[in-house]
């Protein structure tokens, strides 16, 4: 068996702390950018077109997009 003064022993047992909060914020950033990512993907928002009156969903955050029925640029009246 190995023998580890009381300095070493302090020393381990600072260095295994150091690890564990390291280990714990490590988890909550990658916790937070893959909430961050679902978040994003569900944001969805409600246009109405300008042109023909068409009501449709888009999605990604976007502040304007296409009208699919004639392809005007609108902007969002509602996120969801
Ligand atoms: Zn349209």
């Amino acid at each position: 068996m190995v023998r580890l003064g009381v300095p070493m022993l302090i020393w381990l047992w600072v260095v295994a702390g150091l690890a564990g909060l390291a280990a714990l914020g490590l988890f909550y950033v990658v916790r937070d950018a893959r909430h961050q990512r679902r978040r994003r993907r569900r944001k969805m928002r409600l246009f109405c077109c300008g042109k023909c009156g068409r009501v449709y969903v888009g999605g990604r955050g976007e502040p304007a997009a296409p009208c699919p029925a004639c392809g005007r640029m609108n902007n969002s009246v509602r996120t969801m």
